[in-house]
């Protein structure tokens, strides 16, 4: 049965009514990398997997909502004390609690949903969830006065507050302001955000995901930004968005290596997601294409999160002719993003996962994705 079918079956079964559907992507983020914290940019979008909930007010105080994928149910009320313990209602209890702390209003409700966004693959499966539900509750008790930044915000805090989750925005922005056929180029120092189209006919885009996650020790991530705030502060700069490689190259003898090849690697993306942008003005994809695997290149080698799977992956499609290809996410694992040739695809998908299936013993996961809508009433 088609999902909003099992959702409307599922919410009339046990509440008896039917209330309104409304949806909420997953993403991806085509380039921009470690971009975040040093004030630069991200370019993501909104995926054709989404989570999807059916709700409807019940002029109670409560909340009684049932998961249609992890098949439990769950009742809570809207007080701070009331927080439920199953991790994936309090993602839901979050964002009603974080609407209220900013003033706005929640009512009871029921509530059946259901998702096909990839759990913990990187496509922000915890981000379409807080987006749905931050979406219907301020459509459905705010009179959506809430704009859409707070409502991306509202995700975020949820992450911070009740999933203990310290994330950016760029996951809760792309989920809630997705466009289909569109990019979002998000420049996360002035939160502004300009759409760019995306509309590769005649290629796909599919995610290989290596399963594989590495922990690694002393906490690589926090001294990759210890390094690009050493460089930033050399120069006399806030963040390493105002930074040229006239600027570093002028430092280099101050700065060790490993802080010279983290800002390397940082001051070129910032360039690719704008070579990035002009290109698909243009329509020219295989500059796009070209950028992907430049970026793949400086998380490897010179920002060192990249790691044996991922690379392997990234040869792979270099090998099969793939147009561009590179780590998506914060690295140590998880997936490459490819943007591939119709023509090629089946072979690139065949070769991938028979080539590291017979090296690591494990077959990856294989996601195509369309760039689609967000967060959105269903009809
Ligand atoms: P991701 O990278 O996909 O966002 P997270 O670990 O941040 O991974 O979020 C995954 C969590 O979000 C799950 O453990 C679950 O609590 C919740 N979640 C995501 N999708 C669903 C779903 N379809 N049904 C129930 N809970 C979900
Ligand atoms: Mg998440």
């Amino acid at each position: 049965m088609e999902m909003k079918e099992r959702i409307k079956s599922e919410f009339e079964k046990r509440f008896g009514t039917d209330g309104t559907l409304y949806a909420s992507s997953g993403r991806i983020n085509l380039i921009g990398e470690h971009t975040d914290y040093n004030g630069g940019f991200v370019f993501p979008g909104a995926i054709d997997k989404c989570i999807m909930a059916e709700i409807k007010a019940n002029g109670t105080e409560r909340v009684r909502v049932f998961s249609i994928d992890i098949d439990e149910y769950v009742e809570f009320g809207l007080e701070e004390s009331d927080a439920p313990t199953q991790q994936w209602a309090r993602y839901i209890f979050g964002v009603c609690r974080e609407i209220i702390k900013r003033g706005g209003t929640v009512k009871g409700f029921d509530a059946v949903f259901a998702g096909n966004v990839p759990l913990g693959a990187g496509l922000s499966s915890s981000a379409a969830l807080e987006s749905v539900f931050a979406f219907a509750l301020n459509d459905m008790f705010n009179d959506n006065r809430i704009d859409k930044f707070e409502l991306a915000r509202i995700g975020q805090s949820t992450e911070h507050n009740y999933c203990g989750v310290k994330c950016g925005i760029m996951d809760q922005f792309a989920s809630i302001f997705g466009k289909e056929g569109h990019l979002m180029r998000l420049d996360c120092r002035s939160m502004e955000f300009e759409y760019f189209p995306f509309k590769p006919e005649g290629y796909k885009l599919v995610l290989v995901d290596s399963v594989v996650k590495h922990e690694l020790v002393g906490s690589p991530y926090n001294r990759r930004r210890e390094s690009c705030e050493r460089v930033a502060a050399k120069l006399g700069i806030e963040t390493l968005r105002d930074a040229t490689m006239e600027d570093l190259e002028r430092i280099k003898g101050e700065i060790s290596e490993e802080d010279y090849m983290r800002a390397r690697f940082v001051i070129g993306e910032k360039q690719r997601v704008l070579d990035v942008c002009d290109a698909l003005v243009k329509g020219d994809y295989e500059t796009v294409g070209a950028r992907m695997y430049e970026t793949h290149n400086g998380l490897s080698k010179d920002y060192e999160v990249s790691c044996e799977e991922l690379d392997y992956l990234n040869d792979i499609a270099k090998e099969c002719g793939v147009t561009g290809s590179r780590i998506m996410g914060g690295g140590f694992g998880g997936c490459t993003i490819n943007l591939v040739k119709d023509a090629l695809y089946d072979k690139f998908v065949k070769t991938a996962s028979e080539k590291f299936e017979a090296k690591y013993g494990h077959a990856p996961k294989i996601y195509d994705v369309v760039i689609s809508d967000g967060a959105h009433k269903c009809k």
